[in-house]
Formats: structure tokens, sequence, C-alpha cells
């Protein structure tokens, strides 16, 4: 069974309230961590949902009034057999790039990031174009620091420079359609694909020009197109990152985390469950009860090997077994709460922060002083340690490009695009399976297996496509339940939080 924990209930639940604590204690103890996610991640970051009605799609249409295109359509490879429909989706894709652009990464991006600043992800693997985690500082499989040309001069991804797997492209870059050369989306592209053409790809057109000069015959010149996966075609670097999770496998993460995907496209759900299998082979045979251990940081780590999911919608009966807790909320308030755990019960983790040099040392000096002060006025005042409430600790996060809550478009990601037809969707090839035809590639591409089938998105319960559509993001925990979580672990005996509390809250 899958456990469910409530994060809105955390205030009223003492028995969920501890699971919480410790699912957080277990994120810091663990080692290993692999992070998977999807369009919830991005929804609090105002990414606009062009399904809506004032959405890119309608722009689009008041653009091109008389092309009939569903959603679905602009992500289908077929779309290139006309210029007029390629045209719609150079200028969609840019309008789109323009509002990824504008937008900053969420508290979870940067959640990822610390995870990664601390030693514990082993990787990230992200169904989201937008290339949010990047700008985070992940480096992802689309970007040139993760590039290395082999013998042939042919791009290939440096495997342990990669933070991100990007499983369907990045928006931020375009690709030669004949040489698969990769660029930076610069402002010279954007101009040509909202007036709906294409550049030419500069690779080509210097060979080509090379011959030329030595009196051969001229090349055919590539155009550059938008650096993302379509639907029905395979992904550039493929290879690349069935690679990388093969390797990854074998490393044995001992701590899978699942946040902002409702877990219905067939290639993601073959990667989490390939992954929660090897993560249950790394936790300890007799782990102590959670929810009733008395003393949460004296027992070793009872969430080694487990897999939590994040995610405002529960999962199907189908993760039973595979899931072991379902963290129920916005995925930025939990990564808020888990820093806070961690911070307040693991000081130690964070005390390297103090000794940067830089702007981080004049704030700790700030702190410092303030911290003597409120000691010195408390100490006055006779009270006992108990009443000595420290600063409410918040996330480093929250100081981070927080962004606005008040916007409320979301965009869907490419692999939650609802099929256009049940013909479509019943179909076996995939734009990855051409991997498995071969018995050599099948192991290494199981991360790609028909990646975008999935169900409509109309067809899906009210409550699933409210998750999939909704991004009212959730507030942080009351300030009266933070101190009073504050009170309890400062009880006698319990370690005070230190001064890095102070800085970095
Ligand atoms: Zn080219």
């Amino acid at each position: 069974m899958v456990q469910s924990l409530a994060l809105s209930s955390s205030s009223t639940d003492p028995t969920v309230r501890r699971s919480l604590t410790n699912l957080s204690l277990g994120v810091a103890k663990s080692k290993k961590i692999v992070v998977v996610t999807g369009a919830g991640i991005s929804c609090s970051c105002g990414i606009p949902d062009f399904r809506s009605s004032d959405g890119l799609y309608k722009l689009v249409k008041q653009q091109y009034p008389d092309v009939v295109l569903r959603g679905r359509d602009l992500f289908d490879v077929s779309l290139f057999r006309d210029p007029t429909t390629t045209s719609v989706f150079y200028t969609f894709i840019s309008k789109l790039k323009q509002s990824t652009d504008i937008v900053s990464p969420s508290p979870t991006h940067h959640f990822i990031k610390t995870l990664d600043t601390k030693g514990k992800l082993l990787r990230s693997y992200t169904q989201n174009i937008d290339g949010l985690e990047e700008r985070a500082g992940l480096v992802g499989s689309g970007s040139e620091k993760a590039k290395i040309n082999d013998s042939k001069g042919k791009a290939k991804l440096n495997l342990k420079d990669v933070k991100n797997v990007q499983l369907h492209g990045d928006i931020r870059r375009v690709r030669c359609t004949l040489c698969s050369a990769e660029y930076l989306f610069t402002d010279e592209h954007m101009h040509a694909f909202l007036e709906g053409t294409a550049p030419d790809c500069p690779d080509c057109a210097s060979r080509s020009e090379a011959r030329v000069a030595r009196s051969a015959r001229a090349l055919k010149i590539g155009k550059l197109r938008p650096g993302i996966v379509l639907y029905d075609e395979p992904h550039p670097l493929g290879d690349d990152i069935g690679s990388i999770q093969s390797g990854d496998l074998s490393r044995k993460p001992d701590l899978l985390i699942i946040m902002g995907t409702s877990l219905k496209v067939h290639g993601l759900k073959k990667l989490v469950k390939e992954f929660a299998k090897v993560v249950h082979t790394t936790a300890p045979s007799n782990p102590p009860p959670v929810a009733n251990s008395p003393k949460p940081t004296a027992t070793k780590n009872a969430m080694k090997g487990k897999v939590i999911f994040v995610n405002k919608t529960a999962p199907s009966s189908e993760w039973d077994g595979i899931i072991d807790y379902h963290v129920q909320g916005e995925t930025d308030a939990w990564v808020e709460r888990v820093l806070e755990d961690w911070k307040r019960m693991r000081p130690a983790d964070w005390e390297v922060q103090t000794t940067l040099d830089g702007p981080g040392k004049d704030l700790f000096k700030v702190s410092k002083e303030n911290a003597h002060a409120k000691t010195a006025k408390t100490s006055k005042g006779g009270k006992s340690g108990r009443e000595n409430i420290p600063p409410i600790p918040r996330p480093v996060t929250s100081k981070l490009d927080k962004p606005s809550p008040t916007t409320t478009t979301t965009m869907v990601p490419l692999a939650q695009q609802a099929p256009s037809s049940p013909s479509k969707r019943s179909r076996t090839t995939s734009h990855y399976s051409k991997h498995e035809c071969s018995p050599s590639k099948k192991k290494t591409h199981s991360i790609a297996t028909a990646a975008e089938r999935t169900t409509n998105v109309n067809a899906l319960p009210a409550e699933e496509r409210g998750l999939l559509f909704e991004s009212r993001s959730v507030n942080h925990v009351p300030v009266v339940e933070i101190v009073a979580r504050t009170k309890r672990n400062l009880g006698p005996g319990k370690s005070q939080p230190t001064l890095v509390d102070t800085v970095f809250s």
C-alpha cells in the first residue's frame, strides 16, 4: 500500500507530521538520490498554458487563421510534411520560448540543485522542455557544457557532467534537421521562427562552402528547428540517455523522489518502475516503524530505499508496492518543509556555507550580531531555554527568484499532450520504438520507449485535469505551525538551532 501523507494535515495530525519529518530526514541522510519530474514542478513559475483561451495557441491561430491544428498536432513530427504547419510550429514554439524566458525556476528546481550541491543527487530526469533546471544550476543533457565531440566530430554527451536528463529535449536549443548540429536558440533564430521560417544551419553551410571553394559540388544545407523531441521521432541523444540510465541503475540509488507528474506516460512509468526496483533493494531489512519512531534523529535512515511521490493527486493502484509514500500537496511546499527540517535536524550539513567568501560573509556577520542581540535580550528576561524561540527558519530557496504567486497559467509538457485520436493512441510505434527493433539497443533504450503515448487529457478524471492545469501555489506552512514545531524540537537535550539557521533563513 502507498502511505498517503497530506501536507495540509501536518498541523493537525501528529502521525502525518512525524512521518513527514522522517521523510525529510531520509532525504538529508540519503546519498544517491534519483529525482523524476514533470509539469507540476514548473506550475508555480507561471509558464502559460497555451490551451487556455488567452493562451499562446490563440495567438498562433490569429497569425494563421486558416490553419486547423489541434494541440497535439503541434508536437507531432508529421507537421514537417506540410510547409504551412511547419511555419505554425515555428511560430508557436518561439512564442512558447518567449514565455519561458521571462519566468524563474521554482523552489522545487532550486531544491534539486541543492541536492546536487550537497552531493546527494545521482541524477534528475525530467519530462519538461522549459530548461528551468539548468537555470537553477543543473547541467542538462541539452547543454553545451555536457557536450563533447567524438572522433567523427559528432556531438556526444559527457555523461558524468549531465545532472538533468531532458527526456523530451530543450526549448532553448535549436538543431539542424540534416546534420543534427545544435545551437543555442538566439534572438536571430527567434525572429525567423516568429515569421514562420527557419534559418540555415551554419555547420552545413560552411561544409558546402568549403566544397564549392575546391570546385566540388555544393551540399544540401539543413534548416535549424527547435530542439525539442516530437511525437514519433527518436531522441537525438537516445543512445546517451540510455547509457546514463543504465549507469544510474547499476549505481544503486538509495532514494527515488518523483515530483509533479501524473505518471501516465508509458516511457516514464517504465523509467520509474526500473528505478524503484533498484532503490528498494537498498532498503534496510528491518527498518524501524516510521510513524511510531520516538526519536527520529536517533534511528538509522528508515527512509533508505524508499520511493516518495509528491503530487496533488494520488497514484493509482498500479503503483502499490512501487511507491512507498504519497506526499499530497504542492512540490514547492514539500521541498520547503524538507529544507526546514533538514537544517534544523542536521545543521552540520549546512555549516560549510558560512565559510564562503563574498556577500555571504557579510550576511554571516550581520546575522551573528543579530543572534547575539537576540540571545542577550532573551537571557535578560530570565526565561527558560524552552521559551527562547529562535528565529523562524525559512528555506534557502525562498530567497531565490521566488516567482509571483499571482500567475495562474501553466504549460502542459510534451508528454502530457493529448493524442489526437484513439487510433494514434493505440499505435504501438513511437518515436522511440525504432530502438526497440535492435536487441542490442533494447537495454540501453529502456528509458526511451513509447514515451509520449499518454491518456487523452480530456478523458482524464476531473481531479487529474486539475493536476495538469491548476497552478494555484500553496502558501508557506503557517507561522504558528513552524513555531510549534521548532519549540517541540527544542526540548532539553535537543540541539539548538545554530547560527547557520539564522544566516540562511
Ligand atoms: Zn546542419
